[in-house]
Order: structure tokens, then sequence, then C-alpha cells
């Protein structure tokens, strides 16, 4: 690690940011003994430290302790100790808020004040939301047909859950699979992406030191090809809950098929964000660019496609300019910063080749689209404007800055254009007219719809995505549910 970066920590959160990690199983984090891996700091391109490529015998041993667990203490567990336990998790981690904070700032280049006041709280929240589950999971008796018959379901756990994470948000969707999946009776395997694993492993800790019996929370550290994959293929794995790409995706639906695996999964999308020249343009223009830009648009629910009725696109684009170029750019851990480097040097190759695609089609990059300074992999907020449907900055997702301005001229021109993407995971809506709203909202092909605001998020409030963006919803009781199955008993009376 870096002086700098060092020297913008807490003294724990830089020594454990930069001593060697091996994976954390039966309640301790063990040796680092096989292949490692480097994490690199994003804003510097610099070595952090070395983590554990942890091998298929490691991960047999994290599944084992998961199931012993499982058949053992956290198992048979009352559900109000349960409770008071996700409770106290909750405690801790807000506890160490800025601590946990740090870790996710160093690796993902995330700016640390957001992480301190979104992905922790939310992170928190989750936990205190399905904390007040476990006494209220309740099966039901069935009115059958049947003469004699008394039948009742029971919600019971599914046993050992492999939970696979991206790197955008490494606390908070560790938090957002194991809050539901521990309350529902599970224990976890968790497999945070090899660019970000402290947060996570220093959360294992946190689980330990809150009281859950060891080997309910592990984590294994490492590659999806290497780790990821052993952990999906292990046969005592019930279920895969996974975030992140649609390719990942698609081979882990393949994987469960295989295994017959219960599967959810959350991943990406190419969001439509839609403003109506009656709506107020200031505040949608600010919600457009802060969406756009917010962590360097690494975002599954960034409003990437902004669709602008044209009588308002000139002012909607200067506004977001103005936004954009308010930004400061720095290390995530400086607590100045307001955008942060891309998460990878061949990630930000990869979101140049879309900007290089523009050329030539009609459209044009109307801001940004250069490497600001030298060192890390940032990328200056950017703007493309008046690109086709069938465009790939239009169509696919492109996870970076890139903010990309198509005008529209009526809604029954708008619908189908806005559903034509692939995806359907978020959109936005802004428009003073209550009938629009509502009709425009009910028509688009998207799991949550923004109405006169963006970006929201409630451990309450179900989320999760249509069409290629996956399916099973986080959040909410259908949070929950994944995490469960419905057993039937059939008693008879005769
Ligand atoms: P990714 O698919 O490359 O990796 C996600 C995780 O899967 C990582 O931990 C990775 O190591 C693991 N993995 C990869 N191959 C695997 C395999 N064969 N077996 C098991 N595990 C494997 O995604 P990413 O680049 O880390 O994350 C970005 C993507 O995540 C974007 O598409 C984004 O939209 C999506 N995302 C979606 C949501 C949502 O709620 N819908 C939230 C955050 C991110």
């Amino acid at each position: 690690m870096t002086a700098v970066a060092e020297s913008l920590m807490l003294p724990q959160a830089a020594s454990f940011a930069s001593a060697e990690h091996g994976a954390f199983i039966g309640g301790t984090e063990i040796s680092t003994d096989g292949s490692t891996i480097d994490t690199v700091d994003p804003a510097t391109g610099r070595v952090i430290t070395k983590i554990a490529e942890t091998d298929a015998k490691t991960v047999d041993r994290a599944v084992e302790s998961a199931a012993t667990a499982f058949e053992g203490e956290w198992g048979s567990m009352l559900p109000a100790r349960r409770e008071e336990l996700l409770h106290r998790l909750a405690d801790l981690i807000e506890e160490n808020a800025l601590e946990l904070a740090q870790y996710d700032a160093l690796e993902g280049g995330k700016p640390v004040t957001y992480v301190e006041s979104v992905d922790v709280p939310l992170a928190v929240e989750q936990f205190r939301y399905y904390a007040g589950w476990p006494t209220k999971i309740q099966g039901a008796t069935v009115p059958v047909s049947t003469p004699n018959s008394h039948v009742y379901t029971r919600k019971i756990p599914l046993g050992v859950v492999a939970a696979i994470t991206p790197w955008n948000f490494p606390l908070c969707q560790a938090a957002i699979k194991l809050a539901p999946a521990l309350a529902a009776g599970n224990t976890v395997v968790l497999k945070p992406s090899e660019l970000t694993s402290l947060s996570s492993l220093r959360l294992a800790q946190l689980a330990v030191e809150a009281g859950l019996p060891a080997g309910t929370v592990n984590v294994v550290t490492g590659t999806g090809a290497a780790t990821g994959q052993a952990l999906v293929s292990h046969p005592q794995v019930s279920k895969i809950s996974f975030t992140g790409s649609e390719a990942t995706g698609r081979h882990l639906g393949a994987e469960a098929g295989r295994s017959l695996k219960h599967i959810s999964l959350e991943l990406g999308g190419k969001n439509p964000h839609i403003i109506f020249a009656d709506a107020d343009i200031a505040k949608a223009a600010t919600y457009a660019a802060t969406t756009a830009y917010f962590y360097s648009g690494q975002v599954c629910f960034s409003g990437s496609r902004l669709m602008v009725e044209r009588s308002a696109v000139d002012d909607v684009l200067a506004a977001v300019k103005e936004h954009a170029d308010a930004l400061v750019l720095g290390h995530g851990l400086d607590r100045t910063t307001t955008m942060g480097p891309l998460s990878s040097a061949v990630h930000r190759e990869k979101v140049e080749g879309y900007l290089n695609t523009v050329s030539g089609t009609g459209a044009k990059v109307a801001f940004g689209g250069s490497r600001p300074k030298d060192g890390g992999y940032f990328l200056e907020p950017t703007a493309v404007v008046g690109p086709a449907d069938s465009d790939a900055v239009v169509a696919e997702e492109i996870f970076g800055p890139v903010l990309v301005i198509q005008p529209f001229d009526s809604v029954e021109e708008l619908m189908p254009r806005a559903n034509s993407g692939k995806y359907g995971l978020t959109a936005g809506v802004w428009t003073n007219d209550v009938r629009k709203a509502h009709t425009v909202a009910q028509r688009l092909q998207a799991g949550t719809v923004w109405v006169n605001t963006y970006a929201d998020y409630n451990a309450a409030a179900p989320f999760g995505g249509f069409k290629s963006s996956g399916f099973g919803k986080d959040c909410g009781p259908e949070g929950l549910e994944k995490y469960l199955e419905t057993q039937t008993v059939w008693m008879s009376l005769a």
C-alpha cells in the first residue's frame, strides 16, 4: 500500500489492509499457504496486499464448516436468539463504520464519504430489517378437500448458501445476501470479488464478535474461475445467491441447472431515465447527473440511458455538464473526492472502447472521454448525445461514467424504445403530470421504477430485475422467501 493511502486510514484499517489474507473458515482466518492474488488500489495502480486464491480443497472445508453450523448450533438456535445476534451484528457494523468504509474506498476506489453515508447505513439497515423476521416466519394450515386430514406447511431454510458478490458494493452486497439468508436460518459461504475482499473478511470477524456460532459465516477469497467455480459446483451447497454480470449469471444458471440448486440472479442493467419537458428540469437534471456519475457509473442501477423530451435536451445537457465539471476526481480515501477511478486498467479500456464506437454513428461525445491524470484508472465524466437505439453505447451496460442522452418526441414513440433493451433492472420517470407518470411507470419493463426521484433503496422494498437483469428479489419479504422452502405435512385424523 502507498504511504499516502496508509496515512489516510485508521491505524487498525491500514494494518488489516496491508496484511496478507486467507479464507475465513470456522470462525477464524486461515493462513495463505497456496497461490495468492495481488489486490490493487485503482486510484494509484499500486499493489495493496495479497489474498488467497482459495483452492477447491479449502472451499470444501468452508462448505463443511457451514454445513456443520447448519446442522448444529445455528440451525437449532431459537428464533428470538437469532434476532438478537443479527441486531448485535448491525450494531457492530455501525460502530466500525469508518473502518469498513475505508476498505471499500481503498480497494474499490469509491469516495469514502459516500461509502460512509450510503453503503454502510444500507448494510446496517439490511441486518436490522431482517433481524425482525426470524420470529415471524410462519407456515399455514391448509384446507384440503380430503377427509380426516390435518395439513400444514412449514417454512424451512435451504442449508448452505453460496453467496457470490461483485466488486462495486462489497460491504452492502455481502449484507444484502447474509442478512436474509441468516434470518431464514441458513449458513453461508461468501465469495467476494477478488478485487474487493477486505470488508467481507472484516464483516465475518464482526459476525463472530456478535456471537454468531463459528462456521455460520465463512468467506473464501479468490477468482471466480477457481474459487467461485469450486464453491458453486460443491454438492453440499443448496443455493447460489449471485450478484454480478449477465455473462457470469448465465454461466451460473447453467451450473445450477446441472446440479439442481436453487439460484437467484441479480445482474446488470442499462436503465432508461426519462425526463418529460413538464418536469422540474433543474431537479431532474441534478438526479440524472448524480446517478450517472455516482461511483464513476459503476452501479447496476445507474441512470445511464437518459431519454429527454426534445425541447428540454439543451437545458438538461447544460445542467448535467455543470454537475460533471464540479466533480472532484481523486483517491477514494481523500474526503474531498467526489468521483474515484474505475475498478481496473482492463475495465477502463473496455469503457474507452465504447467511446471509440461513437464516431460515425451520428452521435457525438458532448464532453469528457479523456484520462484526466496519470496514475490510477481515472476517466472523466462523459456524455454522449444522440446515438441510435441499436448503438453499443445505448444497448449495452458500459459500467463507467458515460451518460448517454437521447431525445424523444412522444410517449408512444418513447415506450417501445425505452423497453427495447435486453435488460430490465430499473427506470426513472420525471413529469408533473400524474396520469402520464403512472401510465409510463406501468408500461416500463423494469423491476423498479422511480417517479420524480431516482436510486432510492430500502431493505423493505423488493429490488431485482426483469429480463436479462435476472430474477429473485432482494429486500422485503421476497428477499427472505428465496432462502426458504416449504414443507407440507399431512396428518391422518382417521
Ligand atoms: P462478475 O460477474 O465479473 O463477478 C461477480 C462475482 O462472480 C465475483 O465475485 C466473481 O469472482 C464471481 N465469479 C465469476 N465467475 C464465476 C464462476 N464461474 N463461478 C463462481 N463465481 C464466479 O461481475 P463484476 O464485474 O464483479 O460486477 C459488476 C456487475 O455486477 C455489473 O454487471 C453490475 O450491473 C452487476 N451488479 C448487479 C447488481 C444488482 O443488484 N442487480 C448489483 C451490483 C452489481
